[in-house]
């Protein structure tokens, strides 16, 4: 696989895996919103059917007081018209106003103990002989529930099981406005349980008698608490359902967001790595001779212009060297073109190897060869020039045996500048060619090994 086909083949499957912690993220974005709201929602169901059930229980609680209220008008509707019958029947006798009472109080006992209401509902009858309250206040005169506590004196201290105190209450509502609904907790009629009731009370002007009755809300208590038990356990089901979609949420999130953060920068490092690599790859290319390894003209021209600044600001030397095979073109004509390639490489592991990295060596093109030398005055450029002709002269080439070069020498001299210097150092590797090659000839200074 080739190296662009690579790169695209990574990109390709981080994009992939970058778009799957997208959509992952952004869903697992909706589930949380979805759960926030479905919260809301719940919440609000919630409230309404609290509402729902607040106004049932008070309508359900109207129809009872409705009924009581009945049940007692009735009642006194009874009373009285038997306190009248009782005063017709015995019109004609003179029988005493005391036992007359006496009779019409049985009477109206033993009609109010056969009545029977709905619900084990009963009235009682109290009378009222203190309307200061206290002990002794009133005397429990009929009482289908309790019949045995009938003639037992009442207390408006009398507190039921919650401390409220039903005499008082009564005591007051009647002294205020002759009737009340009031409520407390009481036994039920066959029954030893003691419920939550509400009572309706009313005063028989004639007889100090408070009639009353009640009905127990433990029907409506227990509707009440089952709707709300119901509700809160709905609402806590669906806290807990919405808590744990939104946790899950907030986890994928995180994750994704993580995975999603974690692929990117690997791209973007990938991405980095490659256009490193492919730069330092193109700068290899841009600078190198491909055949040889060293330096082309492009990179040479470039180190030139940067060490020629460099000794003319801090007034240092600098030579170059110019080296040029010789006779190559018969080692091409004898041993064929890719001998000759071979002793090119060979010829610069030469250069490469006996020179300093400050150095740079770079072929000029063919079978040329230029070394810049900074630092270098022409005495030491001399110098390297011949220790070089000398170690290619004893390098042992392959095929052909020995080969020799000519090099020339130019040194930098105030307002020199590349081409300058350039012609000098050509002009100078003439000289050493036309000097009968293998030597080394400076400028216009002769000098042979
Ligand atoms: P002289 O001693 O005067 O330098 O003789 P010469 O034969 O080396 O000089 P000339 O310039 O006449 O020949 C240089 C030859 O180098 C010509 C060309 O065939 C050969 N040459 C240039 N570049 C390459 C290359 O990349 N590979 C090979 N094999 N030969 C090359
Ligand atoms: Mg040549
Ligand atoms: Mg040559």
């Amino acid at each position: 696989m080739s190296r662009q086909s690579a790169a695209q083949s990574i990109v390709y499957i981080k994009k992939r895996s970058i778009r799957m912690y997208f959509y992952i993220g952004s869903l697992s974005s909706i589930i949380l919103l979805a759960s926030v709201l479905s919260f809301l929602y719940i919440n609000s169901l919630r409230r309404s059917s609290e509402g729902i059930m607040n106004q049932l229980s008070s309508s359900i609680i109207e129809e009872k007081k409705r009924f009581l209220r009945n049940t007692i008008d009735l009642t006194l509707y009874l009373i009285e018209h038997e306190r009248q019958q009782v005063q017709i029947e015995y019109a004609r006798t003179n029988i005493p106003a005391n036992q007359l009472k006496t009779i019409t109080v049985d009477r109206i006992r033993n009609l109010i103990h056969e009545l029977r209401l709905i619900d084990e509902g009963y009235i009682w009858v109290n009378e009222i002989v203190n309307y200061e309250g206290g002990d002794n206040y009133a005397i429990r005169k009929i009482h289908p529930n309790l019949p045995q506590t009938e003639g037992m004196w009442l207390s408006t201290k009398t507190t039921d099981i919650e401390g409220n105190r039903p005499y008082d209450v009564e005591l007051q509502g009647i002294k205020r406005q002759g009737e009340l609904f009031f409520e407390y907790y009481f036994k039920k009629m066959h029954s030893e349980r003691i419920e939550h009731k509400m009572s309706f009370a009313k005063l028989y002007k004639p007889y100090n008698w408070v009639v009353a009755t009640g009905v127990y809300l433990d029907d409506v208590d227990q509707l009440i608490q089952n709707e709300k038990g119901k509700m809160q356990q709905t609402a806590d089901t669906q806290r807990l359902l919405t808590l744990s979609f939104a946790i899950a949420a907030v986890l994928l999130t995180t994750v994704s967001i993580v995975l999603f953060e974690k692929q990117f920068i690997r791209l973007v490092s990938n991405y980095e790595k490659t256009i490193g690599e492919y730069t330092a790859t193109l700068e290899e290319l841009s600078t190198t001779d491909k055949l040889t390894g060293l330096f082309n003209r492009i990179k040479l021209d470039e180190v030139f212009a940067y060490e020629l600044a460099q000794a003319q600001r801090y007034e240092k030397s600098l030579s170059l060297l110019l080296l040029d095979i010789d006779k190559f073109k018969d080692v091409n004509d004898t041993y064929g073109h890719q001998v000759g390639d071979q002793i090119l490489v060979e010829f610069s592991g030469v250069l490469k190897s006996n020179s300093r990295s400050s150095e740079s060596i770079g072929r000029w093109g063919g079978e040329e060869f230029l070394i810049i030398l900074p630092e270098t005055s022409s005495e030491g450029a001399i110098l390297f020039a011949e220790k070089i002709r000398q170690l290619i002269e004893a390098h042992a080439f392959p095929v052909v045996g020995t080969v020799t070069c000519s090099i020339g020498v130019s040194t930098y001299s105030k307002n020199d500048s590349w081409e300058s210097m350039m012609e000098r150092v050509d002009k100078a590797l003439y000289r050493a060619k036309g000097n009968g090659r293998n030597n080394v000839m400076c400028e216009s200074t002769p000098h042979s090994a």
